[in-house]
Parts: structure tokens; sequence; C-alpha cells
């Protein structure tokens, strides 16, 4: 049969917390054409220990890869005209694996995981000179959500790993190094890379020289020789080793919240994102300025779009748990059987009749950074169901992210006029909703959420040596928006949020 003739297409590997994606986008209106997506499993071996298998992520891709190809097939889309590849991942999740085999030598360690609160407890106490010694040079304060210390644990207690290094048989990398290297040929001539926004995660990284840092990699007794190179995140890493895109330049990498913010479009200073998916992450561009928070927040890479571009940096809110609660009433309550089906219960009673959900399973993230609070479900009656419960949830997203939005105002000074919002949960209009009232001010969605999947897609396309897109000319402009009003009174969201408040303090110092 005859393929109709196409414009440029780029493609972009979503590798999320909870799922794997990949996406074909057209190049003149960035419209996506086709997609396919696997949940990925994740094991929880101990409490507080989270865990995913790297292979089931690197097979994964694989998978979104050829399906989505498949259908394009049946649309009569030629998958030759798939120009460029991006990539945008789960962020800080660790991994290290055998060059030679090209097999991973022990899970991958999931951002969300807490089994180095010991570790970073006893490094605490060794930091040497002043207290900022981590946080000047990364903007990360010591936790257990960054690579590093989840590195320095699989040294110090899996043998594999330890023996690997040395016999310098061994990688690390985050999740975007462990698929580039895997897509590009893996033990036959696979790149080590990763870019910068990733690297800022792993607290080994200096984000102002931009360079791994030796007194970090001492300090965190990391072997550098085990590090990939640091690349911007627009440039042409490699080409697809093998499969349906074999020869398929990889030329766009940002850890998944940068990757939303360059899909939203917040090239200005003072632009901002929330993404709501397995957590939930606000970052405000800062522009060329490193800002380092008064208030909890992280300062992070925000892009660096091209080798001998400019990097621009952002503020950061994260919280650890917002979809993640969801899953959690679906797989460890049972309440309800899919995501979509929490609006329906939240639905039938519309408030949560006085209960607060603080789902502070992996402690507290921004911007309290609290390691000791556990999640806590208070307010309960006699008249409590699982509605209410449900609801409770939902707020306890809004309310999360009403932290966050006031700690960014704080450190920025100039209050947003509105949100601009992303990721699964978004879908839920209940939840849109509740957040404009929490907030009180507009929540402003595009009409195409895949955000995070455009943003690497939008990278991958301006490399250089790709030129799909010129980015600074403004090639892809801003799409349509479904905007959320606030409905209900100023005061009754700030007596809602003062009883939140009240519930988070109850939720710390549980663990000791
Ligand atoms: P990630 O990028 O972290 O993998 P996604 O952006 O894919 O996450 O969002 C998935 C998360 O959103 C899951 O935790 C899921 O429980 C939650 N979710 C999906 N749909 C809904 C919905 N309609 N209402 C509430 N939560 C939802």
């Amino acid at each position: 049969s005859k393929k109709a003739v196409l414009e440029p297409l780029v493609g972009a590997v979503d590798q999320g917390t909870s799922s794997t994606r990949f996406l074909v986008f057209n190049s003149k209106t960035a419209e996506l054409l086709s997609h396919h997506q696997v949940e990925i499993k994740q094991e929880f071996p101990k409490e507080g220990w989270v865990e995913q298998d790297a292979k089931e992520i690197r097979q994964s891709v694989y998978e979104c890869i050829e399906k989505t190809c498949e259908k394009l097939g049946k649309l009569n889309i030629d998958i030759s005209n798939i120009k460029a590849i991006g990539v945008s991942n789960q962020r800080e999740t660790t991994v290290v694996w055998d060059k030679l085999t090209g097999e991973p030598l022990y899970n991958a360690v999931v951002w969300l995981d807490l089994r180095t609160q010991s570790t970073v407890e006893t490094l605490s106490k060794r930091i040497p000179g002043n207290n900022n010694f981590v946080k000047s040079k990364t903007g990360l304060p010591l936790s257990t959500y960054f690579s590093a210390v989840k590195l320095r644990w699989l040294l110090d207690n899996v043998g594999q790993v330890q023996k690997a290094v040395e016999e310098d048989r061994a990688l690390f990398g985050t999740v975007d190094s462990w698929l580039i290297w895997s897509l590009t040929g893996g033990p036959n001539g696979g790149v080590h890379c990763t870019d910068v926004t990733n690297a800022s995660r792993t607290m080994l990284f200096n984000i102002q020289s931009l360079q791994w840092d030796n007194e970090l990699c001492e300090f965190f007794e990391i072997p550098m020789k085990i590090l990939p190179n640091v690349r911007s995140s627009s440039e042409i890493y490699g080409l697809m080793k093998a499969g349906a895109l074999e020869g398929v330049p990889i030329s766009g990498c940002l850890g998944d919240q940068s990757a939303a913010l360059v899909g939203q479009m917040c090239f200005q200073d003072g632009q901002a994102k929330n993404t709501y998916g397995t957590g939930c992450f606000l970052l405000c561009n800062t522009g060329r300025k490193c800002v380092f928070s008064e208030h909890g927040l992280l300062t992070t890479v925000a892009y660096k779009l091209g080798r001998d571009k400019p990097v621009y940096y952002a503020l950061e809110g994260s919280v650890a748990i917002a979809g993640a609660v969801i899953r959690w009433l679906r797989d460890n309550l049972g309440i309800i059987k899919s995501s979509e089906e929490i609006e329906k219960l939240a639905k039938e009673v519309g408030t949560s009749y006085g209960c607060y959900f603080v789902p502070a399973f992996s402690g507290l993230y921004a911007p309290y950074w609290e390691p000791s609070a556990r999640g806590i479900i208070c307010g309960l009656t006699q008249f409590t169901n699982k509605c209410h419960i449900a609801f409770a949830a939902l707020e306890a997203v809004c309310f999360q992210t009403r932290e966050i939005l006031d700690a960014m105002n704080r450190d920025c000074g100039i209050p947003l006029s509105h949100l601009q919002v992303d990721g699964g949960m978004t879908s839920n209009k209940i939840l849109m909703q509740l957040q404009a009232d929490i907030l009180h001010i507009p929540v402003v969605k595009p009409s195409m959420p895949e955000t995070t999947a455009l943003g690497a897609a939008m990278a991958a396309g301006a490399a250089e040596g790709v030129g799909i897109w010129s980015l600074e000319a403004g090639d892809l402009s801003a799409v349509t928006m479904e905007r959320f009003e606030p409905q209900i009174k100023a005061e009754e969201s700030e007596i809602r949020y003062s009883t939140w408040k009240k519930a988070v303090m109850k939720s710390m110092g549980w663990v000791t």
C-alpha cells in the first residue's frame, strides 16, 4: 500500500515511575500521532524500600517503541519519517550495571526509597566545614531522595556491585543513562552519558560549574570512573542500535520535570508548571540565575538546550506522594479498581466531611524535608466512609501543592497569577477544581496532556544536526488550554488549609 508522504516526526520515550510510554509527534503542530503505554511494577521488599526491575524498564521501552510503530503503520504513517528520539525519565532512581554483560547488578533503587535514612544521618554528622556544603554545590538538601546515597548503599551492601567496580565492569546511571546506553548498543558500543538536568539530581554534580564535583565524590566515597559523561539536554548522543527505529538519533534527554517545563513552554523567568504524577513537582524557571531557597525548595538545572547554549535554572517544590496515594487506595485498600474510579467516589460526597489524609508514606519532602513523618488519616467519625477518604486523598494533593506554591511565592517575591498543570492525575476534573479552590488562583491545563514527552521531543527535534525545530524562533507556540476558576470563598479555603496544617503536624515524629 502507498504510504502518505509526511513531514518529519519526532519520538519520545517517557519513562515514569508508574509507567513507560513512547509517543510520536508531527513537527508542524507538535500533534500527538500515536503512542503506547505499559505499566511498570514496583516492589516493596521491606518497609520503606521501593525497587523496580531495570530489565523490565528497558524491555518496556522496547515494547512501547515497537507497538507505537505498529500503530503508526496501521494509520498508514511511514515510520522512516521519525527523525529523532528524545528521552525523559523518572529522576534520581539509581541503576548500576555490568558493561560487559549489559545486565543490571541489582534492582533499580527508586527515588522514593527510604533505606538510606541511617546513611543520611551518619553523613550529615560528617559534613565538612559549614552545613551548606552539599546545598551550595548541588542546590539540594542531604536527603534519601537523591542518587548519591542510593549508590553509596549499593556499594556498601551489594557484593556484586563492589566487585564489578573493582574489576572495572560497573557503570552507574539514572534511568536516562541506563536507557540511552542500552538503546545505543549496550555492551556493543553503548554510549554512557546523562544530561545536566538528570546529573543535577544525583547530589554529585556541581550545578554552577556543570561538572561532577571531586569533593562531593570524596564525601560520598563514589568512584568517579563509574559516572556517565554529562552532556547538554539537546544534542545527538548516539543512534538507535536495533528495532524498528534502528539508526534514528537519540538527541534529547531531560529529567521528567524539566521535560514538562519545556513542554509547557515555560522559557521565561517566573514561568512555572506543576506536574501531578506519582509525586507532584512544581518548577519555576529562574532564568540564568541560580536562586537558593529560604523556604525548603530545591535549586535545580532546568535545561541546557544545546552544547553551546546557556544553562537555565529552576526552583523546585517536590512532593513525594500524589498519584501514589491513589495507587495505594487501589492496590493496598482495594476501595477502587482503577485510578479513574477515585473521581466517582469523591463526586458522590463532594466533601471529605472533616477527614484529612496526610500521605507521608516516604516522610515529607518540600517544604518540610521531614523523614520522620508517616501517613495519617484523621478527623474520622462514625459517619466517615470510603468516599470521604477518597475525597481527602485528592484534597491532600491540592494542599501539598498549596504549601509549595506558598514557598515559591515567598522565594520569588512575585506571586503566580495562575498555575499551569499537567501529568496523569490532571484528567481528574474534581482534582483540578479542588486545586483552583484551594490555591485561589485559576488552574490552567493544556489540551494535549503529554507535556513531558513533548518536552523531550522538542529537545530532540531542536538538536544540532537534527534541526527540525528552532525553539528560540518560537517554532512551537502555546497550545489551547482548559481553565478551572476558583469557586469557593477565600476564607473557606483558608480554614480548610489551616486544618490541613494541623494534620501535617500530627504526621511528624512517627519514626525516631
Ligand atoms: P508518572 O509520570 O509518575 O509515572 P503519571 O503522570 O503517568 O505518573 O500519572 C500516574 C499517576 O496518576 C498514578 O499514580 C495514578 O494513580 C494517578 N492517576 C491516574 N489517573 C488518575 C485519575 N483520574 N485520578 C486520580 N489519579 C490518577
